[in-house]
């Protein structure tokens, strides 16, 4: 079985981390690669590496554990569940965290290992999702830190744009380059890093506003889809199809847009609700729901449009396009990052790795 397909471009995603890698390091700025869209798949991150970040990023465990054959430090992005300190400490050279009875559990673990772990703690600058949120709480937590024998706090980091949508800024990023100061003067340790975010921080560069202090950022979107994501506009010379989907027509026929009959709830439990279009060349593909989000994927042929579809239907609207598509035929979709992400966690949607 070959369909559906998703259709990963390697040279152009290993374009598109060049390209950016060489506009952080010209600000001073590493790379962390974040892997998460696709799954930490290994062939996939090699185009980073290949690219030049100089880490590699997830969220989740099980895939750090796929890319442990690389020889550049990983990160845990997620804050690590206690329950799992164990497989972090061995498949992590370095977590982000927030919480003080983790990164006990942490050393603890670290230690009978005879490991040191390392540690970038999280600031919160007002997105409200994980970190630190009171200054002098960062300042109290890292006095126990620096007690606990199996960690190396490395570094200062934060998260925005993620869930309360807050730009990155000269304010709120500079406030944490001046919290890492803080903590130098207070404690006398250096701080090797200050990782300033994802994806959203990518417009500062664009538009050469310089933060001093910043030398980190971790990217995935920005990478896979050529996006600068604070205000979601393409990154110059970056390639945005380095994932497409294919998904094969089952059938076509001409049929109405209203349903016949009384109507009640479709296969998700909602009342659908229907435009009438008069007689349309419907297409059904065999890929749904299971597979991907529909408001997540788009047609390359701009002219085909999604009526709807539910768990493996994707009914299309085929009438206006100049493409005479039969049974058989692929239809092609660029996909969001969400798009991507779904696609690649669906085992039924075939990954096919392109190197030339
Ligand atoms: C997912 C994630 C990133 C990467 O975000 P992008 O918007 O894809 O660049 C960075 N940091 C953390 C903590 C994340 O969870």
């Amino acid at each position: 079985m070959n369909y559906p397909k998703l259709k990963i471009d390697l040279k152009k995603l290993r374009h598109n981390v060049e390209t950016i890698v060489k506009l952080c390091k010209e600000n001073g700025i590493e790379v962390a690669g974040v892997t998460k869209v696709f799954c930490g798949h290994p062939e996939i991150a090699k185009a980073y590496v290949d690219g030049g970040v100089s880490y590699l990023a997830d969220s989740r465990v099980e895939n750090l554990i796929k890319l442990k054959d690389f020889q550049i430090p990983k990160i845990l992005l997620r804050l690590p569940m206690i329950s799992e300190a164990e497989w972090v400490v061995e498949y992590a050279d370095i977590s982000l965290n927030s919480e003080l009875k983790t990164i006990e559990e942490l050393s603890k673990i670290a230690l009978i290992k005879g490991k040191k772990h390392k540690i970038i703690l999280m600031v919160d600058l007002g997105d409200l999702r994980e970190g630190y949120f009171n200054e002098g709480d960062i300042y109290q937590v890292v006095g126990d830190i620096l007690n606990l024998k199996g960690i190396e706090l490395i570094g200062l980091g934060t998260n925005l744009t993620c869930y309360g949508g807050v730009i990155p800024s000269p304010e709120n990023l500079g406030r944490l380059v001046k919290i890492g100061k803080n903590i130098e003067d207070r404690y006398g340790i250096k701080l090797d890093i200050i990782s300033g975010g994802n994806s959203s921080s990518l417009h500062l560069l664009l538009n050469n506003i310089k933060i001093p202090g910043i030398n980190m950022l971790r990217l995935g979107e920005s990478l896979v889809l050529g996006l600068e994501t604070a205000h979601g506009s393409r990154i110059e010379n970056c390639y945005d199809d380095v994932f497409q989907l294919l998904a094969e027509i089952i059938e076509v026929k001409e049929k109405p847009t209203l349903p016949i009959g009384e109507i009640g709830r479709d296969a998700f439990g909602k009342v659908p609700q229907f435009e009438d279009k008069g007689i349309r060349k419907r297409m059904i593909a065999a890929i749904g729901k299971q597979d991907v989000e529909f408001d997540t994927i788009i047609p390359v042929d701009f002219k085909v449009t999604i009526f709807g579809g539910s768990s493996d239907h994707l009914i299309l609207d085929g009438t206006d396009s100049e493409v005479d598509y039969k049974v058989g035929d692929k239809v092609k979709f660029n996909l969001s990052y969400g798009g991507i992400l779904r696609a690649m966690t669906s085992e039924y949607v075939k990954k096919e790795l392109i190197c030339e």
